[in-house]
């Protein structure tokens, strides 16, 4: 089937700046994208990877592509591409192939039950206090997600950690992420903190993507979710059988996603890399079964971090407007 590729770059700022052991996001830039079959029907993708560089490959690769082109052609590169460009244009195919089959039945996911990422530069204790009784009242979330080995502010983050545990609800989680910013060390000093914790849910990344060997040595001690690790080496898919946190985002292939999913097997969190509303619906569709699946947990949807407006919306249309 004969195809053309139509692309549209969009930015945006994020509600709040982003400031993690890796580095800041305050906006994100990429690409939409709208796949027309020769009946003139569209199929909706975006292009969302959280680093520039990513987004170069990607243009380079469209370009390689072709702006013409066939499902085929598509099918056969979906693998050899960047996470997010495979993301953008798997999802474009999926929904050229709904037309016919109408395999996928988008579900919405209510982001109230997702994990409540903490903003990152102020003193994550005052807004642990603030959610707390928002949550009591909105009966949001009880989880909570809390980014450390912050380079930009000079918290001492062990004494936060002490007056966290001792406000923390018995019923609320706590998701310690530090993006890989640990020494082996440090990871073994929170880790015998916290090894007898219940209400921590896991530390997420403690140690560089690369350093497989510690990060298994880890998780015989204490609950770990990988999450760069999983990019870097998407063979860890199948080998890790701790948490795994997956952006279908930088993924790759949504489809091949879903179908891991519905079969049950991992311990599967679904996260955002913020998107826009084309993106989402796919975001939200994994969270979804995620939530209903055997090992259901909340998804890291981070609310209120991504602006309002019509960039936003369920409709693909409206999105691919908007810009
Ligand atoms: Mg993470």
């Amino acid at each position: 089937m004969k195809l053309i590729i139509n692309t549209k770059p969009y930015s945006f700022q994020l509600t709040k700046k982003l400031t993690t052991s890796q580095g800041v996001i305050s906006k994100k830039i990429g690409l939409l994208l709208q796949v027309i079959d020769s009946d003139g029907n569209s199929g909706w993708g975006e292009v969302s990877p959280v680093n520039g560089s990513e987004l170069t490959k990607c243009i380079e690769s469209l370009d390689l592509i072709g702006r013409t082109t066939t499902k085929d052609a598509i099918e056969n590169y979906l693998f050899d591409l960047p996470g997010s460009l495979a993301f953008g244009l798997g999802s474009s195919l999926a929904d050229l192939d709904n037309l016919y089959e109408n395999k996928i039945n988008f579900e919405r996911f209510d982001i109230l039950n997702s994990s409540y990422l903490l903003p990152t530069d102020i003193d994550p204790l005052e807004s642990i206090i603030k959610y707390i009784n928002i949550s009591n009242k909105e009966k949001s979330s009880c989880t909570i997600k809390w980014k450390v080995s912050n380079q930009e502010n000079n918290f001492n983050e062990e004494k936060i950690l002490q007056k966290i545990l001792n406000i923390l609800p018995v019923n609320f989680k706590l998701r310690i992420d530090p993006n890989g910013g640990w020494s082996r060390q440090k990871a073994e000093e929170w880790s015998n903190e916290l090894k007898n914790e219940p209400r921590l849910e896991w530390i997420e990344q403690p140690l560089e993507s690369k350093d497989i060997e510690g990060l298994f040595s880890l998780a015989t001690q204490i609950p770990i979710a990988l999450d760069e690790s999983l990019v870097t080496f998407p063979y860890l898919r199948k080998a890790w059988k701790g948490w795994q946190i997956r952006r279908p985002a930088l993924d790759g292939d949504p489809r091949l996603l879903l179908k891991e999913i519905d079969k049950g097997c991992n311990k599967t969190i679904i996260s955002t890399a913020f998107e826009t509303g084309i993106g989402s619906r796919w975001i939200n569709h994994l969270a979804a079964k995620q939530v209903k699946g055997k090992y259901s947990c909340a998804p890291g949807l981070a609310p209120g971090w991504c602006p309002k407006g019509s960039l936003f919306s369920n409709d693909p249309k409206s999105v691919w407007e908007a810009v």
